[in-house]
């Protein structure tokens, strides 16, 4: 079983984040909640999190340990009939519910009915419904009703990753809960968790780099630790965290880069983001680190920190607009369908637009646009991935209608020219995509298109 579904958390104890737990905890000791709304990005637990309240609810000591008064006992024992069934997601008063699947009037209104049924197990019946923000507008008064005047054998836990989505009017019946992306500290104690029990030999330095690159994520921090634990027995070091993702030699690139930017040269920058993409840095990580150098120049140059060795020239002002625009490319990164653009775009951008002391004629000329870059360069960023998928599917007909079929059914989620990540809604589709036959077809299919080897990677929606 893969890390992070083994070592999901099962207590209030073994949640990531120090603020969840408080909330959590405050809200269930009140006893009182019937509509918890759980926000924030993917992967930082919130349906592992709506188990446990389910659990904390349900669990048969913890009723009983609260009837006798004997403990001030919060956490659920994970042994008992109720919390066994609902880690094994077997318990028939436990229903999690996909709103992206679920989301007409006709579900809600069926769930409406079923609400009003009791238990058959359990004190509680917990409705998880995932993704809320998927629903309909009908949908959404239909459920709104039920929220008016919730049965007391209810827990509703509604789980968005876009909050702004669910109507005030729901959100304002619920108790809010913000799952933020982790801290530092917060996944190195996650990690710590699954080392210990692993008996996984790593470094406290390379668990640290495992988690800078994780970027507040306990799920992918779990899978770049799982990838390093399989290995081999060798002792993980920080040397072999930054060797294999790239990271060692970083500094000097963002030195580099910066340079270049400094100089508002477009063609220099994005040849070496080139030769980044090449090496297999990860363009997240880069950005983050341009950013903090900035962020150091600025402290720098308002006279915070002293004898910053750096040759760079920027002034506050460029400081300031070009942390501003690698911050926004950042941000669009996990929506990028080559990983490479939006840094790309942003020394674009930054490189077209005059500096702010425009009488300055020493300075270089500005390359103006796109068609100034080198044929390679411009290649390179005016690639075909926008049409790489459908070209896939198109190509692909000839040899299998079933698989052009399959993919059709399926989604591109990245591309950088060297791997194709696909995103499955459904387990048998991935699996269909992962048989050998079917993966061997599809990268040659994907050759002939690029000219390339390209790699197919097949994730589970999630
Ligand atoms: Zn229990």
């Amino acid at each position: 079983m893969v890390f992070y579904r083994k070592y999901r958390p099962e207590t209030l104890e073994e949640l990531d984040s120090e603020e969840v737990r408080e909330k959590l905890l405050s809200i269930l000791s009140k006893g009182s909640a019937h509509a918890l709304l759980f926000t924030g990005p993917k992967g930082l637990g919130k349906t592992s999190a709506a188990r446990i309240v389910a659990k904390i609810v349900n669990c048969e000591k913890l009723a009983k340990d609260k009837k006798l008064k004997t403990k001030n006992q919060s956490e659920p024992c994970n042994k008992c009939s109720q919390c066994v069934s609902i880690t094994s997601g077997t318990n028939i008063d436990v229903l999690e519910i996909d709103g992206a699947s679920n989301r007409g009037i006709d579900e809600i209104r069926d769930l409406r009915e079923k609400v009003r049924l009791s238990p058959a197990r359990a004190l509680k019946k917990i409705y998880i419904i995932d993704e809320v923000h998927m629903l309909t507008t009908e949908a959404f008064n239909a459920l709104l009703k039920t929220l008016e005047e919730p049965p007391a054998h209810v827990v509703f836990v509604l789980c968005t990753t876009e909050p702004h989505k669910v109507p005030p009017t729901i959100a304002s019946r619920c108790f809010q809960v913000a799952f933020k992306k982790a801290s530092r500290v917060e996944l190195v104690r996650s990690l710590t968790r699954i080392v210990k029990s692993e008996k996984i030999a790593i470094d406290q330095d390379a668990l640290s780099s495992i988690c800078d690159l994780a970027d507040g994520s306990f799920r992918d921090a779990a899978k770049i630790l799982e990838e390093f634990s399989t290995k081999g027995r060798k002792k993980v070091t920080k040397e072999m965290v930054e060797q294999e993702y790239q990271i060692s030699n970083i500094s000097s690139y963002i030195d580099l880069m910066l340079g270049f930017l400094a100089e508002r040269d477009a063609k220099k920058a994005i040849q070496l983001v080139g030769k980044l993409i090449e090496q297999g840095v990860d363009m997240k990580y880069f950005l983050e680190q341009l950013i903090f150098k900035l962020h150091n120049l600025l402290l720098d140059r308002v006279g915070v920190i002293k004898n910053l060795q750096t040759s760079l020239s920027f002034d506050i002002q460029e400081i300031k607009e070009l942390t501003e625009l690698l911050t926004k490319a950042s941000s669009q990164l996990k929506f990028a369908v080559l990983s490479q653009l939006p840094l790309e775009m942003t020394i674009i951008q930054w490189c077209m637009q005059q500096g702010t002391q425009v009488e300055d004629e020493k300075k270089a000329p500005v390359t103006q646009t796109v068609q100034d870059l080198d044929p390679s360069t411009r290649a390179t960023f005016l690639s075909t991935v926008d049409d790489i998928w459908p070209k896939l599917i198109e190509k692909i007909k000839p040899y299998n209608h079933s698989v052009a079929g399959l993919l059709r059914g399926c989604s591109l989620k990245n591309f950088d020219g060297k791997k194709l990540e696909v995103e499955a809604k459904f387990k048998f589709h991935k699996e269909k995509l992962d048989e050998t036959k079917v993966r061997v077809l599809i990268e040659k299919v994907l050759e002939e298109i690029t000219g390339e080897k390209v790699k197919i990677a097949v994730v589970l929606k999630v």
